[in-house]
């Protein structure tokens, strides 16, 4: 794919939210950031970006949706600034982000869309940039953004940026509820009493091969605590889902969105109607997110 020939027309790119299904911090780096072991699962709640190559040296960013900034504050914007900087490519980009992942709410929907932004103009540019040079600028721009690169299924270590794709993930069916607070990651962090886990990898990848698998077994987040000891509405909407039929029910990342496990559909569709009913938030069913195949097929 050449610059000429891709100037013109805009490409789409549907880029999805993800859910923390254990997050366990493991120590703290010098430089702030934490080591932890997360098992994280893209889902099918996504952001839509369409994104055009343009000859005016600058990146324009406009968002409809739900509303977020359109300047140098929102990470898809950074990313498409960093991936200039880091070619030397004279050229912009107009981005158009359709926000549908809630904000701040532990979706992760900020990393994704940073990724996607990266993905496609490395693309739109005829791949200028490896994969692996795309996974340090990823790495830059936050810790959640290199999972968003693949979007599979994985056992996420290092500070998030360490990746093993958990190719037999099941397939599940979630119930999110969002209630109508927003929680900063870095507030999270702050006030985490770290009680350092030793032996967690171990432990994960035995839970994790285990068969029968039970994913109540996995279910656990170290920020959980913090956040539902701000926000009791966190254990409130955990104990509605566990008695909507839930296999297991945790917070997301730093929260608050809370999701409730299920193997069917319509076991899953049933507890959405009780939480509806119980207007805790806003509520969403979803399930794991799968890239379009063929693999080209991704944008378009
Ligand atoms: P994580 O689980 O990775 O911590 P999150 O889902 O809790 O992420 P985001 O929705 O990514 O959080 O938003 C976090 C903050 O980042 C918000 O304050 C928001 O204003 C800012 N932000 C910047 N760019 C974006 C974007 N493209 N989409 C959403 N939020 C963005």
């Amino acid at each position: 794919m050449s610059l000429v020939t891709s100037q013109s027309s805009p490409f789409t790119i549907k880029t999805p939210a993800k859910l923390n299904l254990r997050l366990k911090v493991t120590g703290q780096r010098p430089d702030g950031y934490h080591d932890l072991i997360s098992i994280m699962i893209p889902i099918d709640l996504c952001d839509v970006l369409r994104i055009k190559l343009t000859s005016q040296n600058r990146v324009r960013l406009s968002c409809e949706g739900l509303p977020v900034p359109t300047d140098e504050e929102n990470l898809a914007y950074r990313a498409a600034l960093s991936f200039l900087t880091q070619t030397g490519i004279q050229r912009g980009f107009s981005i158009i982000l359709t926000k549908n992942i809630p904000v701040a709410a532990g979706l992760g929907g900020g990393s994704s869309d940073a990724a996607a932004v990266l993905l496609v103009i490395n693309e739109i540019c005829g791949r200028p940039l490896s994969f692996s040079e795309l996974h340090a600028l990823a790495v830059a721009l936050g810790a959640d953004v290199p999972f968003f690169l693949e979007s599979k299924p994985s056992l996420a270590t290092g500070i998030g940026e360490i990746l093993e794709p958990l190719e037999k993930w099941p397939k599940f069916w979630y119930v999110i509820v969002k209630p109508p607070i927003q929680v900063a990651t870095s507030w999270a962090y702050r006030n985490l009493k770290l009680e350092l886990t030793r032996g967690e990898y171990d432990f994960i990848v035995k839970i994790l091969k285990s068969d029968p698998f039970r994913v109540s077994d996995v279910l656990d987040n170290d920020l959980e605590r913090v956040t539902a000891a701000r926000f009791p509405v966190i254990q409130s909407i955990k104990i509605r889902l566990m008695d909507a039929g839930a296999e297991g029910a945790l917070m997301s990342g730093s929260g608050p969105s809370v999701f409730g496990v299920f193997s069917s559909l319509d076991q899953a569709e049933k507890a959405r109607k009780s939480l509806i009913s119980q207007n805790l938030g806003d509520v969403f069913i979803v399930t794991d997110w799968k890239r379009p195949q063929p693999s080209d097929s991704w944008i378009r």
